[in-house]
């Protein structure tokens, strides 16, 4: 686990983090009540309709294997006139480890609901990614890799990913390593420059790249040769709606787009990102003592 400028304790025990209560869900958005009434059953549907995800109850009900992993947990201090005020800013990274992944952040005064809202929004920011096996010291034609080289930034941050043949592993930092891991791909070499200690901009790096595997489209001759998959290999099917299913499947699969939502959620990040900045830039002389800690 990633460890950032995390310190010891703070990490909230895992039972903090209760099920939600989908029975209880009145969806607000369009897309909620598409998934909820059965019409849109698949994760791949819900980002090929090109509807935003703003409701985490739908990746609730669509994936409802996700697991999340906390990367970052930041403490932020600022001086207010009624005296020195806390934050938290959590980074969480969550993925079905099958072609489905999400990033997000949040911000608070106590680290276990702030993390809990930061799952929720990696949740509403999740990518369909594409994997394969690019590789040409492997050949296996299986998606445990990735398709072709991507290359993401965040500030001063460039993560560079690679096709790795079946067994390298995941040959890349932490952080990349988590959001890889949960995205499905098992073997990959990746190359970082700058500050890669940023775990934000890392993750944020990281992320960018694995959404070019989606932005890319490949001639369909390609993708069968090289086995590309996009999204999951083993698709959920939304059990309440199973039967309308059936119908459907014979309508061919639209090629998603990269959503005009993907991108406003990512530019939210990074507006934050640069937020955080200037509130680092605040710190109080308390704050000094922390800053010794890091290299
Ligand atoms: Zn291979």
């Amino acid at each position: 686990m990633p460890r950032g400028r995390q310190r010891r304790g703070q990490r909230p025990p895992r039972d903090s983090r209760p099920e939600r209560d989908l029975s209880q869900w009145n969806p607000k958005t369009k897309l909620g009540k598409l998934v909820l009434g059965g019409t849109i059953t698949t994760m791949g549907e819900a980002i090929a309709s090109g509807l935003p995800i703003r409701e985490p109850e739908i990746v609730d009900i669509l994936l409802p294997e996700t697991e999340d992993e906390v990367l970052d947990v930041n403490m932020v201090q600022r001086m207010t006139d009624s005296g020195r005020r806390v934050n938290f800013v959590i980074t969480c990274v969550v993925g079905n480890k099958d072609g489905f992944v999400g990033l997000g952040r949040a911000r608070g005064r106590e680290v276990g609901p702030s993390i809990r809202r930061a799952i929720d929004n990696a949740k509403t920011n999740m990518i369909e990614v594409k994997r394969g096996c690019g590789s040409w010291e492997c050949g296996c034609f299986r998606a445990h890799s990735l398709p072709f080289r991507v290359v993401g930034r965040s500030g001063s941050v460039e993560v560079s990913l690679k096709p790795a043949p079946q067994g390298v592993g995941l040959a890349v930092g932490d952080v990349a390593k988590s959001i890889l891991r949960l995205s499905g791909i098992t073997d990959a070499w990746g190359l970082t420059r700058g500050h890669t200690k940023t775990t934000v901009n890392y993750a944020l790096a990281a992320f960018e790249a694995l959404r070019k595997t989606a932005a890319v489209k490949v001639p369909g001759g390609l993708a069968e040769r090289l086995k590309i998959r996009q999204g999951a290999e083993q698709v959920y099917v939304h059990k309440l709606a199973a039967a309308s299913v059936a119908a459907e499947s014979a309508a061919a699969p639209e090629e998603p787009e990269l959503t005009a939502n993907g991108r406003i959620e990512g530019t939210d990040l990074a507006e934050e990102a640069s937020e955080e900045k200037k509130e680092t830039t605040e710190k109080t002389e308390d704050e000094a003592d922390d800053k010794v800690e890091k290299p």
